[in-house]
């Protein structure tokens, strides 16, 4: 019998109507362990072109009511608790007086933040020391960091794209978002601004319009390089971005373990991926990663493979 394939039908999250937003997702101020006051802070941001963040000091929402104008402010904080690792909360009202949303286990934190009304985002999971075991049983939560700056300051722990991958290759949807986790020391090496953040397309700049386009994936994570489009048909994606050296494929078959690697090459910024041609067994989704001429990487959500994508005998 002749060999057949059929081509990958993907669910595109950036198909959607909007502009591209710049935002941060996770930063501390004086109202925890960070060393810049909350209007200090804002200021940092809008000077960076910042369009829209969320302070997420330590158990404490933190707000600035009289804050017009660009940034647009997130309502947001870092559970921090004896068990739980850290997880932060974007778009939640504030918890009862007394209630420390991160005392319990990691997803009674992601529960109580439901409850609450936000979005739960497993912090620096590498830094933090998880693993498979602890993220897989894991749901409810819009996705984790995969690259924080202030982890990767600090010890080197700041990406966790392994640990999404697994996640990703056992069918989990979780988003993946780049932050800096500025805590503004004093020294001015570490933790700073600017190094890690997500670019958010939504019709409008509002923390409605934000939240809804984080929960539907409609983001990207970056260092730097931007993705300006992703436009997908059955059997082909095309990704264009910046001026980049070169852009990674990382696809994966769900279940089979066999994560699938491609690479386009030269300073370019259109860039095509045919599964036909290449007769690819991605049944599971593929992603981007983005990298330019300083060897920055920008990170695209996956896409998941709707239908197709497997080879038949
Ligand atoms: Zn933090």
């Amino acid at each position: 019998m002749r060999r057949r394939f059929a081509p990958p039908v993907f669910d595109n999250p950036y198909r959607v109507p909007g502009c591209w937003w710049k935002v941060a997702l996770h930063l501390h101020t004086t109202n925890s362990d960070g060393h810049r006051s909350p209007r200090a802070a804002v200021e940092t941001y809008r000077r960076l072109g910042y369009d829209a963040m969320a302070i997420t000091d330590h158990d404490v929402l933190t707000r600035l009511p009289d804050h017009r104008g660009r940034p647009l402010l997130i309502p947001a904080l870092e559970a921090t608790g004896p068990v739980a690792p850290h997880i932060v909360s974007l778009g939640s009202r504030e918890p009862a007086p007394g209630v420390r949303l991160g005392a319990g286990k990691l997803q009674d934190a992601v529960r109580a933040i439901r409850r609450l009304g936000g979005l739960a985002v497993v912090a620096h999971p590498s830094w933090s020391g998880l693993a498979d075991a602890d993220l897989l049983p894991l749901r409810g939560h819009l996705g984790i960091e995969i690259y924080n700056h202030v982890c990767d300051d600090l010890n080197g722990r700041g990406a966790s794209v392994e640990l999404w991958d697994h996640l990703l290759e056992r069918g989990r949807r979780v988003w993946g978002l780049a932050v800096d986790d500025a805590h503004f020391d004093r020294d001015g090496l570490r933790g700073g601004p600017g190094h890690g953040w997500v670019m958010v397309k939504a019709p409008r700049l509002n923390v409605r319009a934000i939240l809804h386009a984080l929960e539907l994936g409609s983001f990207y994570a970056t260092r730097g390089p931007r993705i300006l489009s992703v436009a997908s048909a059955p059997g082909r994606l095309t990704v264009e971005t910046s001026p980049a050296d070169r852009v990674h494929l990382i696809a994966a078959g769900c279940g089979s373990g066999g994560t699938r690697f491609a690479r386009e090459n030269g300073n370019r910024t259109r860039w095509t991926f045919e599964f036909m041609k290449a007769q690819w067994n991605v049944t599971g989704y593929a992603r981007f990663e983005v990298v330019d001429g300083r060897g920055r990487k920008a990170w695209s959500n996956p896409l998941f493979v709707r239908s197709g994508g497997g080879r038949f005998w």
